[in-house]
């Protein structure tokens, strides 16, 4: 809580001391983290507590389950080992968990101790943590424990790292003292990941705010190229966000390895595959058509996308906090409705920010969207989970999917994307092209996270309807709280457009032509059923998950012979399959249904008003 009051500045001269009294931590805890054998993987940490009194007779430190913007309980202790505890004098202290997570020290009453254990660290991802003879990268919720009941309390981290070796982390330098950083709280130290090797970076600035990124391995990146449109995204982004840039410096940690990326108060971590940097000029996906093996996602405009989204959530997550998303409780699940604006809304603007700053063409912008569009259509869980219930079992679902999550969930990454594109739209028709989700976004940014609040789903709604200049209750109950089907046309409208649906039977792909509703996999020489889809003919007629397909019409098959035999075929044609369910051959009889709502592209009305021109300018930011 926040309370505002006017205080004069003879009033602040006595009060500033007082409150400084008032707020000096009773405990200094400062981490040492070491990797003398790098290749064992296992990070060596030391945590030491001090005080200038006695302390209590017994501590407990806790390692967090879970770690910020991954919503999924990992149990970071079970990677923990070697545990003991120390007096100053390095006599041993009696400990024993409690829980899973929880050490508990009898410290008699001590004012110094130590705790000394190792972190086994061998997996890479933005969420977890890897040490090995290259580099090391951690997450500090997967390696540092907090003590109990100080979580409010500031700390230090040392890094004991190999010569050779460099250090970056968002987290400020203590002067004075090498390879050794700040956090003013625990919410703060477990959001500063730490990359550790003899990494490469690339400087820039922004509005005279240092930026770097920082680059781990090797790969077909042009550094320049990709420098200067990092930039143009910072860029486009702060100014899209007001202009302020709400922090003192920003690190983007980048492996060229593995995927996907992980946002942080003033740093994210990044992984790329080290050659899916390869530049395709001019507009590549002007169709609508499904992305091929060739797909723009994987090549360098997935880069910086992936950038874009992570960038993005400094705002929208970081600052911008819903409910349960700050301060956390890092020892079980923390709910919240709104992952569907926290990350929906990221790669909604993930993509608008990429088209404002010139780094993808208008044609490629709405090409993405239908694909969005069909991609959710195509999902028969849309109409079985909401948005907001997509976002609160995110813990169990979205994080833990299975054969079925097509079938019984929808992702609020892609519907909370959609659901951008429409609110924005419907915003900007509301208010005749003057307000836009931009005004919603810079608004929550000032009228929460300035006032130091967090938003909930109601004034998530009023912030919308503040700038559509009405009531958006129906938006709201039909498609966030509600599964109703989304009304793109509607939206599109809006800004002078419309989303066109080529017939299924005028298709070239056979696969839009007709219905068989099972994704196959070829498993050595297995063809198996990887997925089917509720309400298709394979799944009204009886193909599961997990059967193994020997052949179609009593012939071998291979997938790719599967799917040019599918694509002989017409709707209504039977084709016979045998298939082994566990140990037990049989056949199978299945009517290929007709194709379903055919491909997707949004194309121009082809008369627009002076407000859908104006609409599509502002939106799109065409000259
Ligand atoms: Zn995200």
């Amino acid at each position: 809580m926040h309370k505002r009051r006017v205080v004069c500045a003879a009033a602040l001269l006595i009060v500033l001391p007082l409150l400084i009294k008032a707020q000096t931590p009773p405990v200094d805890i400062s981490f040492t983290v070491a990797m003398p054998r790098p290749h064992t993987h296992l990070l060596e940490v030391d945590v030491a507590i001090k005080r200038t009194v006695n302390g209590p007779q017994e501590e407990q430190l806790v390692m967090p389950v879970w770690t910020p913007g991954s919503y999924l309980v990992r149990e970071f202790a079970r990677h923990v080992q070697d545990f003991a505890a120390t007096d100053a004098a390095g006599q041993p202290l009696k400990w024993e968990k409690t829980n899973k997570d929880t050490w508990r020290i009898t410290t008699n009453g001590t004012a110094s101790w130590h705790a000394r254990y190792r972190v086994y660290a061998n997996e890479l991802s933005v969420r977890t943590s890897e040490l090995n003879s290259g580099h090391a990268f951690w997450n500090n919720a997967n390696i540092l424990m907090y003590l109990d009941g100080f979580l409010q309390s500031p700390s230090t981290v040392r890094v004991l790292a190999p010569d050779v070796w460099k250090v970056a982390t968002g987290l400020p330098a203590v002067l004075g003292q090498k390879n050794t950083f700040r956090a003013a709280n625990f919410d703060i130290l477990y959001d500063s990941p730490f990359e550790v090797s003899n990494f490469k970076t690339l400087m820039f600035n922004v509005k005279g705010v240092a930026h770097r990124i920082v680059i781990d391995g090797e790969g077909n990146y042009d550094p320049e190229r990709m420098r200067r449109d990092v930039q143009k995204i910072v860029e486009t982004e702060v100014e899209l966000m007001g202009g302020e840039v709400p922090y003192h410096d920003y690190t983007f940690i980048l492996h060229l390895r593995g995927g996907g990326g992980l946002e942080h108060l003033n740093s994210c971590a990044l992984g790329y595959p080290r050659f899916g940097f390869r530049i395709s000029e001019g507009d590549r996906a002007t169709s609508a058509a499904p992305n091929t093996t060739d797909a723009p996602e994987r090549d360098y405009r997935g880069f910086l996308s992936l950038v874009s989204h992570e960038f993005f959530h400094l705002w929208n997550v970081k600052r911008i906090r819903p409910d349960a998303l700050g301060p956390f409780d890092y020892t079980q699940e923390n709910y919240t409705r709104m992952l569907w604006v926290a990350e929906g809304i990221t790669d909604y603007y993930a993509d608008i920010a990429l088209r404002r700053a010139g780094l993808i063409s208008e044609s490629d912008y709405l090409s993405a969207q239908a694909r969005a569009m069909q991609t959710l259509q195509n999902t028969p869980g849309r109409l079985v989970q909401s948005a907001e219930e997509s976002s609160f079992d995110s813990w169990i679902k979205y994080y833990r999917q299975d054969e079925n999550s097509v079938n019984s969930q929808i992702s609020y990454y892609e519907k909370g994307a959609l659901l951008g594109l429409l609110l924005d739209l419907e915003i900007r028709k509301r208010s005749a092209g003057a307000k836009s989700l931009d005004d919603v976004m810079r608004y929550l940014y000032t009228e929460y996270f300035k006032k130091n609040r967090n938003y909930g789903p109601v004034d998530f709604q009023k912030a919308c309807e503040l700038m559509a200049g009405g009531g958006l209750e129906e938006f709201f109950s039909r498609f966030v709280h509600g599964k109703q089907e989304l009304d793109y046309n509607a939206a599109l409208n809006a800004a002078g457009l419309r989303l066109e649906k080529i017939a299924p039977n005028t298709s070239v792909r056979a696969s839009d032509r007709i219905f068989f509703g099972a994704d196959l996999t070829q498993a050595g020489d297995r063809l198996m059923v990887e997925r089917v889809y509720a309400g298709s003919p394979a799944y009204e007629q009886g193909l599961n998950f997990g059967d193994q397909i020997v052949a179609l019409d009593n012939l071998r098959v291979t997938r790719d012979f599967f799917n040019e035999r599918l694509a002989e075929k017409k709707p209504g044609d039977l084709i016979n399959l045998t298939i082994f369910r566990f140990d037990d051959l049989s056949t199978l009889l299945i009517k290929l249904g007709p194709g379903r709502e055919g491909t997707f592209r949004i194309v121009p009305l082809t008369s627009q008003t002076e407000v859908q021109k104006k609409i599509y300018r502002d939106w799109l930011r065409t000259t």
